[in-house]
């Protein structure tokens, strides 16, 4: 297999990116925490540095810390039911270790409770913790995401709102043609992020999810910023070549396969291994789509955050049905792998519906298997293997 280069520079854009946000207080730019589906152009249009804790979890739980940090959120009496990403990031704060050497002192602590209600509830330890303001942008839940007016304007309110919070700390005025700035680059980092997904419906495809996931930081860290067009920029073009000479992510590819559900941090070498030893590449995931559809307009940007938050992040049934099928056509798959995802109850409650409903729309066959994002001392990795090893067979015999 030969390792995709772009992906190389990652370790470095983390770096660069902790060291600023650490000296962020220092070069007197006020720290935003914030929840991956925010406006955080906003963020950077006032000159203040985003802070993701959902981001650092992820890299707790990549760098294999999870154990250690989540035992301390567990003895300040945050029960092991609790995702585990809220375990490790508030973990630190007792433990007082991490790799990115922990987070910055929020001034401000924003979260959309259009993900889940577990992140409402974080924030708010760590608005505790560090006795800093918090501004809840609340989305109402709108059934199975059909259009509601009275909605769309209560959200827009609370947007319009949020600049005037963001403004009194920032001690100035929203700069629109800054703003305009921030949005394109946005835009760009979005569309070249698509064009990577979309690489994968190449027969061999040149990059699997497991690389989609190690590229994901500068799309969920940085969407606004230079660096995040330029890192995508090196990578899609990478891609194309790799696509030109076919040079496959997995060598004699034989299944291609769908991921459901967040990674699971702590295993990813591993089991991008043992799929790529069996011939099988995971080809696609709705998790990393959904870092396709965040750009917005420049002409009337709080309109489409609102659209945003309230329809396109409303996982109903129904519309993750289509949206599966659609992409088992586009990426000619042969079957899907749901990660029943203990801490991700959000993502992982309609699980056997979705796949059994798949299954008899398109005959393509789908596994389940307990797992946890970050958290290792919830699932057996053996079983793991086990489950999906039997589903391969079966992939196999329909041959
Ligand atoms: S429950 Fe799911 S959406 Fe909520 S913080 Fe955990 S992983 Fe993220």
């Amino acid at each position: 297999m030969e390792p995709i280069k772009a992906l190389k520079e990652i370790k470095k854009l983390t770096t660069d990116y902790f060291t600023a946000a650490h000296m962020a207080p220092h070069n007197n730019k006020p720290v935003v925490y914030c929840n991956v589906f925010t406006p955080v152009e906003l963020i950077y249009a006032m000159d203040m540095f985003p802070v993701y804790p959902e981001n650092h979890a992820a890299i707790i739980g990549a760098r294999k810390m999870t154990t250690e940090l989540s035992s301390a959120a567990e003895g300040m009496g945050y029960v092991i039911d609790l995702c585990s990403y809220a375990r490790c990031d508030i973990g630190w704060t007792k433990a007082g270790i991490s790799p990115t050497w922990g987070l910055p002192k929020p001034d401000l602590i924003l979260v959309i409770n259009c993900q889940c209600g577990t992140l409402t509830k974080w924030f708010e330890v760590l608005s505790r913790l560090y006795n800093a303001p918090m501004v809840l942008i609340d989305i109402p839940h709108s059934g199975n995401g059909e259009e509601d007016p009275a909605a769309e304007a209560y959200v827009k309110r609370q947007l319009e709102e949020l600049i005037k919070t963001l403004e009194t700390i920032a001690g100035k005025s929203l700069d629109q043609a800054k703003l305009k700035q921030v949005m394109a680059l946005s835009r760009q980092a979005s569309e070249l992020w698509t064009r990577m997904l979309v690489m994968g419906e190449n027969i061999p495809s040149p990059m699997t999810v497991f690389d989609q996931f190690i590229s994901m930081f500068p799309i969920v860290s940085q969407r606004g910023t230079e660096t995040a067009v330029q890192f995508y920029r090196n990578l899609v073009q990478e891609l194309e070549e790799r696509t030109a000479s076919k040079i496959p992510a997995v060598p004699n590819e034989k299944f291609r396969l769908f991921w459901d559900n967040l990674p699971i941090w702590s295993e990813l070498g591993k089991l991008s291994g043992f799929l790529a030893d069996r011939g099988a590449a995971v080809v696609t995931s709705i998790y990393t789509w959904a870092w396709s559809q965040l750009a917005v307009n420049e002409q009337d940007p709080l309109s489409d955050w609102t659209r945003q938050y309230l329809y396109t992040f409303n996982l109903n049934l129904e519309y993750r049905i289509e949206k599966y099928i659609e992409l088992a056509k586009l990426y000619s798959l042969d079957g899907f792998l749901f990660h029943s995802n203990r801490s991700c109850k959000w993502i992982s409650q309609d699980v056997m519906a979705l796949r059994d409903a798949i299954t008899e729309r398109t005959g393509i066959p789908g596994v389940i298997f307990e797992a946890d994002q970050n958290d290792p001392r919830l699932y057996s990795f053996e079983n793991l293997e086990r489950h999906i090893d039997s589903f391969l067979e079966l992939l196999a015999s329909k041959r």
